[in-house]
């Protein structure tokens, strides 16, 4: 038992006083985790499929991520990229290893809208052009830069005006979203299967026409896997499933087993950028980047992926098989699973927080569900059963 356990009131109210409060919070205060768990201050156990909004994708506390922090921190915890480091030499390894065909060169950053930001900027700077086309539905993060990019007007109307020159066209639909792509288009970015916008998975004939688009007209390919990447769709990258290669790849999430990171991989059509044009202070720290070559060498030796895609399979056909009159459609791609209800879904994500099971919301209908690649398939079961409890406790109502 950690000493905090048992005395949650303390923190809520004092994260209430203190905190500017923009976050809608639940009620419950996390303070262990070990795999696919977390544990409340009263010593309560949680099934989290929230994992840190699709983080800790290799399980909470992972021993060899825990083991490559303690030794890291001992040694060398900052280091600026005016300096070489080990541990970050063989971060960049590694993601040159696992990240798709022609992606070579990375920047390394802190998160994920700042990897959205850094690769605006490089494709701006590669190809001398200005516009950014988006989707519709899209996500791609809350600075200036990215919410240009992301496309709910709820995120980006109070903070108009924003950076010129960003576009949205329809996901999944080719023809109306080639007429967006001209001689003026620095770049395209997507999700290959939009996160917060309710779990889209992408078609394979859009992704490919997008990309045929690009070349034709000389925009670059910017490929989102910030909530895909790392295994989540039960491939390394989501973009392997679409059999098309990005120009530039954005990453954070789930990269560094829960230490804050962010990165940009480019390929050779990205070409030199200029000394001093984008940086980041805390941009390759070894602790940071130590995290990452165990988070990356556990994925690949477990083979998460695969796991990814073996359970996200046996989840999805779990949850099809609840079929209540209130679900629209379970639809995902590996373990980045969605629930569409034909009513607002915050109520059941509450009532499964009674049931011991956490789980995330995709606009206001779907119920999304992110859970660490190591859940066991009786985990899984178990949070089939709470939400199978859950409607049926108000069976053809609206849950409240
Ligand atoms: C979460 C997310 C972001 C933003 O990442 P932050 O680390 O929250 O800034 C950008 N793009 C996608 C697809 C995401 O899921």
């Amino acid at each position: 038992m950690q000493a905090t356990e048992g005395r949650d009131m303390d923190f809520k109210s004092t994260e209430d006083q203190f905190s500017v409060g923009v976050y809608q919070k639940r009620d419950a205060a996390i303070v262990r985790g070990r795999g696919a768990r977390v544990w409340d201050a009263a010593g309560r156990e949680y099934i989290d499929c929230v994992a840190g909004v699709g983080v800790a994708n290799v399980g909470h506390c992972n021993p060899a991520v825990v083991k490559a922090i303690q030794e890291q921190a001992s040694r060398l915890i900052t280091c600026s990229e005016l300096f070489y480091n080990d541990a970050r030499a063989q971060c960049l390894e590694r993601l040159s290893r696992i990240t798709p065909e022609g992606i070579d060169r990375f920047f390394l950053c802190n998160s994920g809208t700042e990897a959205v930001e850094g690769a605006i900027k490089f494709a701006r700077m590669a190809t001398g052009r200005k516009r950014v086309v988006a989707a519709m539905r899209g996500y791609h993060g809350k600075t200036l830069g990215s919410l240009s990019a992301t496309w709910d007007k709820k995120y980006r109307d109070p903070f108009a005006p924003l950076v010129p020159d960003f576009v949205h066209a329809p996901y999944n639909n080719a023809a109306e979203f080639e007429k967006a792509i001209d001689d003026q288009t620095a770049a395209v970015i997507l999700e290959p299967v939009q996160g917060e916008g309710g779990v889209r998975p992408a078609t394979a004939g859009f992704f490919q026409a997008v990309r045929k688009a690009c070349d034709d007209r000389g925009a670059l390919l910017i490929v989102d896997e910030i909530q895909t990447g790392f295994g989540r769709t039960g491939r390394m990258f989501a973009c392997e499933h679409l059999g098309v290669f990005p120009d530039i790849l954005t990453m954070a999430k789930g990269i560094a087993g829960g230490i804050p990171m962010g990165a940009i991989g480019i390929n050779r059509r990205v070409g030199d950028l200029e000394k001093q044009s984008h940086t980041s202070t805390f941009g390759g720290n070894p602790l940071a980047c130590a995290a990452a070559v165990a988070a990356i060498d556990y994925l690949v030796d477990q083979d998460l992926p695969k796991q990814a895609a073996e359970k996200g399979e046996y989840f999805m056909q779990r949850l099809r098989a609840i079929a209540d009159p209130r679900i629209r459609e379970v639809r995902g791609l590996g373990l980045m699973i969605g629930v569409e209800l034909k009513q607002k879904a915050g109520a059941l994500a509450q009532a499964m927080l009674q049931e011991g099971v956490l789980v995330l919301l995709a606009g206001s209908t779907v119920l999304r569900f992110l859970p660490p690649l190591v859940i066991t398939r009786e985990e899984i079961d178990t949070v089939v059963a709470a939400l199978t409890k859950v409607l049926a406790a108000a069976p053809g109502a609206e849950i409240e």
